[in-house]
Formats: C-alpha cells, sequence, structure tokens
C-alpha cells in the first residue's frame, strides 16, 4: 500500500469510525450470533490472494461486525464498561503507526520516558505518595501477578534461583483475599506454584468488605500451624458489588505481620478523582503495591492496566535478566521497562494515556475559561486540598462522577419498585438487583432465617425457602436472558450469598439517563411478561 493509497483509506476509515461511534446505537448492544457463525463465514485456508483494502472492510462489515458485543454502546452494562475516549484512540492508531517496543530505553527513549511521566500525572490524581513508581501491564490480571510474585521474592529470596520444590526450611505459602476479591488474584497464586489452596479467602461483612478481624486471626493460625504468610490482596471496588475493602486496618495487619500489601483498585481506583469519592484511596499509600485500570472508568482504550508499587525494585529483582544481546552503555542511567516484568518487548500503551490526559486537561481549561468550572458548594474547599482536582472540574471530572449519579438513579426506582429488591449498597456506578415480586422469596438473601425451637419445622421450612430461592433465580435468569435478547441493553449478573443478582454497572461516556431508564423499562415489561 503506497503512501497516497494508505491516505485514501485511511480517511476512509476514519470515517467509517467517526459514523460508528457516533451510530452504535443503531446496532444489538449483543451480538446476536450463533457460536461459529464468523468462523464458518471465513475460508478455512489461508486467503491465497489478497484483496483491495475496500474488500477488506466490505468483509469485516458483513463478516466480522455482527460477531461484534458493542461495548461501545451506551447500553452496555455488563461486566465492568469501557469509556475509552475518541483521543485514546486516535493514539491507539499513531501507537500502531510507530510500532515501536518499548523494552529497552534506547529502543524508543520516548516510549519509556513518556510511560514514567504520564503513570507520575496519574499517582499524583490519584492522590498517591510520591513513593509509588508505575509501569504500565496490559491488564490488572497481570499486574496482580508482579505484585505477587514481587511479594513471593520478598518471602523466598532465592526463589529465582531455587523455585518452590518441596522445601524443608518452607511451610506451606498463605496469601489473603477477600471471598469477593477477583479470579485474577486465584490465577496469579496458580500461575506463581503457590497451589491454589494457597490462596486463604477471608470472610466479608454485611457490606462485602474484608473483615480486617478475620485477616488477623487467619494469619495468626497460618503461622501457628507453620505456613508462611506472603501477601494479602485488598480490593477497592470489588467486581460483583464494587464493595471496598477496609485498606487502613489491613494495611496495619501487613504492616504488623510483614506481609506484602496489595490493594485491587482495579475499577474503582478512577474515583479518586471524583471530589464525592476522593478518599476511595484512604490507606493505599501504606500498600506495597496497587493497580488501577484507566481502560476501566479513565476514558483510555482497552488495554492499559497502570500498576504502582513502592518498592520496584523488588520487582526488578523478580524479573530483570539482560541477555548479552539487550545489553546497552546507558544501563545504569536510565529505566529498561523490560527489568519490570516478565515480558520483553512492550506496546507503547503511555502514549493513549498522554493522549487522554492532554484532551481533557485542555478541556478543563477551555470549560474553566468558560466559566463552567466552579465547583459545587458541597465540593468547594477539595480542590485546595487536592489542586488536581480544579483541573478536572467540568472536562472528566464530570464524567467521571455521571456513571454514579446514574447508578444511585436505578437503585432508587429499585427500592421504590414493589417488584424488584436491591442486594447491596451502591458506592460507585454498580447496582445488584433481583426481581422479587411480593409474596417470592424476597429479602432472603439478606439472612433473614425464621428461628423456631422444632428441628423438624425448620427443615421443612427451609426446604420451602430453598425450592423458593431456586425459583426466584430461575426467574431472574429468565428475564436477565430476555432482557438482553432486546439487543437494547446487556447485563451481566452475579452471585451474592448463593443468590442469582443482575448487576447493572453504568460508565460508558455515552450512557445517558434515558438509557438507564430504557433498561428499568425493559426489566419491568419483561417480569410483567413472564
Ligand atoms: N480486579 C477487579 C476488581 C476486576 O473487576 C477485574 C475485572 O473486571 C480485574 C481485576 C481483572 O481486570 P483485567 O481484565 O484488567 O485483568
Amino acid at each position: 500500500m503506497d503512501a497516497e493509497a494508505f491516505r485514501r483509506h485511511g480517511y476512509a476509515l476514519v470515517d467509517w469510525i467517526a459514523a460508528y461511534l457516533s451510530g452504535v446505537e443503531r446496532h444489538p448492544v449483543l451480538s446476536p450470533n450463533t457460536p461459529g457463525a464468523v468462523r464458518d463465514a471465513l475460508p478455512a485456508t489461508p486467503p491465497e490472494t489478497g484483496l483491495p483494502f475496500e474488500e477488506t472492510l466490505r468483509e469485516f462489515e458483513r463478516v466480522i461486525l455482527p460477531g461484534i458485543t458493542h461495548w461501545n454502546h451506551p447500553g452496555f452494562f455488563a461486566y465492568f464498561a469501557i469509556s475509552g475516549s475518541a483521543a485514546g484512540v486516535l493514539a491507539e492508531f499513531l501507537s500502531a503507526a510507530l510500532n515501536v517496543q518499548a523494552m529497552l530505553w534506547r529502543t524508543s527513549p520516548a516510549a519509556t520516558e513518556l510511560e514514567q511521566v504520564t503513570l507520575d500525572w496519574l499517582r499524583q490524581l490519584l492522590g498517591l505518595p510520591a513513593g509509588f513508581e508505575g509501569v504500565i501491564y496490559d491488564t490488572a490480571s497481570i499486574a496482580s501477578l508482579h505484585a505477587l510474585a514481587a511479594a513471593r521474592h520478598v518471602a523466598v529470596p532465592d526463589v529465582r534461583t531455587r523455585g518452590l520444590r518441596v522445601r524443608d526450611d518452607l511451610g506451606p505459602l498463605r496469601v489473603y483475599a477477600s471471598e469477593q476479591a477477583h479470579s485474577s488474584i486465584d490465577k496469579a497464586v496458580m500461575t506463581l506454584g503457590l497451589g491454589h489452596d494457597a490462596l486463604v479467602r477471608i470472610p466479608v461483612d454485611a457490606d462485602f468488605r474484608m473483615r480486617p478481624g478475620a485477616l488477623r486471626e487467619a494469619v495468626a493460625g497460618d503461622r501457628a500451624r507453620g505456613a508462611t504468610p506472603l501477601a494479602v490482596v485488598a480490593t477497592v471496588g470489588t467486581t460483583s458489588t464494587t464493595s471496598v475493602d477496609p485498606v487502613g486496618p489491613i494495611a496495619r495487619i501487613a504492616g504488623d505481620e510483614r506481609i506484602w500489601l496489595h490493594v485491587d483498585a482495579a475499577y474503582a481506583g478512577a474515583a479518586a478523582l471524583v471530589p464525592e469519592t476522593c478518599d476511595v484511596l484512604a490507606g493505599c499509600g501504606e500498600a506495597d503495591s496497587l493497580v488501577v485500570n484507566p481502560h476501566k472508568w479513565l476514558f483510555v482504550p482497552f488495554d492499559l492496566s497502570a500498576f504502582y508499587c513502592r518498592r520496584m525494585d523488588t520487582v526488578r529483582a523478580a524479573f530483570s535478566l539482560t541477555p548479552d544481546y539487550l545489553r546497552t552503555p546507558e544501563a545504569g542511567a536510565v529505566r529498561n521497562l523490560m527489568d519490570t516484568g516478565v515480558q520483553l518487548g512492550r506496546r507503547f500503551r503511555s502514549l493513549k494515556l498522554w493522549a487522554v490526559l492532554r484532551h481533557f486537561g485542555s478541556d478543563g481549561i477551555r470549560d474553566r475559561l468558560a466559566g463552567h468550572t466552579r465547583p459545587a458548594p458541597q465540593f468547594a474547599g477539595l480542590g485546595g486540598r487536592r489542586p488536581h482536582l480544579q483541573w478536572t472540574a467540568a472536562g472528566p471530572r464530570a464524567r467521571l462522577a455521571e456513571p454514579m449519579r446514574l447508578a444511585r438513579q436505578f437503585a432508587a426506582w429499585v427500592d421504590e419498585s414493589p417488584h424488584f429488591e436491591r442486594l447491596a449498597p451502591v458506592p460507585f456506578s454498580v447496582v445488584c438487583f433481583r426481581a422479587a415480586p411480593r409474596g417470592s422469596a424476597r429479602g432472603q438473601h439478606m439472612g433473614a432465617e425464621s428461628v423456631s425451637d422444632n428441628a423438624a419445622t425448620d427443615n421443612v421450612a427451609a426446604e420451602v425457602a430453598g425450592s423458593a430461592a431456586a425459583e426466584l433465580d430461575a426467574l431472574n435468569e429468565r428475564l436477565l436472558e430476555a432482557v438482553n435478547a432486546t439487543g437494547e441493553v446487556f447485563l451481566s449478573h452475579t452471585r451474592l450469598r448463593g443468590r442469582f443478582a443482575i448487576r447493572l454497572a453504568v460508565g460508558h461516556v455515552r450512557t445517558e439517563e434515558r438509557h438507564v431508564r430504557r433498561a428499568w423499562e425493559l426489566f419491568n415489561d419483561k417480569l410483567r411478561a413472564l
């Protein structure tokens, strides 16, 4: 493709993307494809002759697009929504064109240094202390894997050379996380050779937050049994309900016990930029490491996960290994990103973080010039304490806060309805709820059980309650399927205290109140029809 053809196809593609992003509501949010549809529509053997790019684009529209679940759709309420902005998309384009590998400083000094600068900007925006050094990974799963690898390096200093084969000097290793922690922690523990049994799940309180007392007891019990506590993972914004573990008390326990504290703030870390939730990372300054995902709630297209560590030298000690062909004369004077993890080659991800922070920064300045940035009275003064909050006043800050407002609105509808009930608090932008028509097993998830003196009566009552609860679960599964089948919205589910819970996660930049209202209408309509 010569430069002229690239220009032509590039312009056409940008037009396509612009039309797609502004008209994404024309597509069903959830792909209507049946399994194998894309596979079957493409040749089973590699195409022999090349196609003109126009035709490739036509095949994309005909075959691939129907197989897309549109995370960009404002009715996408599943999992955690993306919030990728146009500035980030353009930066991805640029990054693909530059196509650099940021493994060594000299393989692109800008890629290394921009990563340092943008992560330090983000650190300041999050209100984390200066001692935290950042590095970008693709996902939070990989960030947490590296955190636990560093913790393993501390607890078992010769693990690099001797591994974890059966050793007399080591008891079983233990990692602690709440019952609500993300499955990436399980995977990290398994990947690091600790064995899944090494992960100790700490019980949560009524609001799904880790109970520090139970953590302390678990650590003490393990020590008494000869186990070696390695790390504790606290979550700020759990996947199911977005609950926030009490990081301060957990940090004190980790400090007393001299074990690594990693904070998984993949989703909710970004809320630190919003005045009303600016203390969400309270206590995290005491952590050894923390991950936050700008690709979730900070306008950066997937994938970009920011990992912060107060002991990055330990990460480097665990991973750095320089074969001769990668030795460079400036090694002592610069950081080589390949030293901070498993992978050698690294994409130029910081370019999109930089573009997003730059874009919204200038937007904020424009807003300020237009006189729109005066903080609401309840937020007055916050900017004084953390000046960066002024910078984001009416640009990204308002956009960050909107999903929380919409979620609270939805939660209020649920609370007022005789046909639905809410299953968890709403600290951020996720609502867990279910249909619970009057006369059903409503309220049972709260653990409200009738007490009787008669064991036989109790057994019968438990059986009846059990089957009513199972019926309610089945009703909610059918309801969710029916709503998702409309193609207008897409929600996912979770299980809370054993009960099926529907989960509405607001987060896309294009989601407005009308979309959330439509979701609520659909749930009511479909429930009546079931
Ligand atoms: N941690 C939490 C709390 C999450 O909710 C998720 C995913 O949603 C992850 C980690 C994993 O994120 P990633 O896809 O970046 O690995």
